[in-house]
């Protein structure tokens, strides 16, 4: 089955915003080295579920705050400024794209607290400074993204009454806001796949060189060869003729 381009951006505004709240919570926190392999921090999610559990009012008010959108919010000393700059520029991106969608496909004369609907900012005069109303930005990203996704890809036939069909054009444009967004967020995050051969030779054999694959950000698929072959003596299953260490 091919994947169809609202699908594909489906997909990546979904990693999106699985992957925000650790975003978030990486701005707080000094950055890491460039390790190879992915790291997983627990999830802001998690943690809103922890404090929940807890039934603690201050952390409750807090997440409530982390949940607000970055651009109407402080951040006093952030700690990672590649977090915060990916951040910022991935819910303006976003934002700016459930607009123009808005523009293009949203019917008009529609209930206005519909929450099925997009509502874009309003300014009480030029400049962002301005801004009387946040519209649904105020819901921050994780729920545009889950709009975004809705439109992208346009398979509800309930949808025909808010909105047009979307154009193909603009699924285009989508996609490459949602390719984009996914490829900062799990950058700054240190997720990227990513493949390496490592300067030194592998201990067991002491000729073969160790290439490493960090799996993207998926520590199952995290994987090492030696480039011996099955003659290395090292304890670990072969695969595809190479020694293989996984996980
Ligand atoms: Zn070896």
């Amino acid at each position: 089955m091919t994947t169809t381009p609202g699908q594909q951006a489906a997909d990546d505004l979904a990693a999106v915003r699985e992957q925000w709240g650790d975003l978030l919570a990486a701005i707080g926190e000094p950055p890491r080295r460039a390790d190879w392999m992915p790291y997983e921090r627990r999830g802001f999610l998690d943690q809103l579920a922890a404090d929940d559990r807890d039934g603690d009012d201050q952390a409750l008010a807090e997440a409530a705050v982390g949940r607000l959108p970055l651009i109407l919010r402080e951040h006093p000393a952030p700690a990672n400024l590649r977090a915060l700059d990916a951040a910022l520029d991935v819910e303006r991106e976003v934002f700016e794209m459930c607009d123009t969608v808005t523009d293009h496909v949203q019917r008009p004369g529609r209930d206005a607290s519909d929450p099925r609907l997009w509502h874009v900012p309003t300014h009480r005069d030029a400049g962002p400074a301005s801004v009387a109303s946040a519209g649904s930005r105020a819901y921050g990203l994780h729920w545009a993204a889950v709009w975004l996704e809705g439109r992208a890809l346009d398979d509800d036939p309930a949808d025909r009454a808010l909105f047009a069909p979307t154009p193909a054009t603009l699924v285009d444009q989508i996609v490459d806001v949602a390719r984009t967004a996914r490829r900062r967020v799990e950058g700054a995050l240190g997720r990227e796949a990513r493949t390496i051969t490592l300067a030194e030779e592998c201990p067991f054999c002491l000729a073969g060189r160790i290439t490493v694959h960090n799996g993207g950000g998926d520590p199952r698929a995290a994987l090492a060869t030696c480039s011996t072959g099955p003659s290395c003596p090292a304890p670990v299953t072969t695969e595809r003729g190479r020694r293989a260490w996984r996980g």
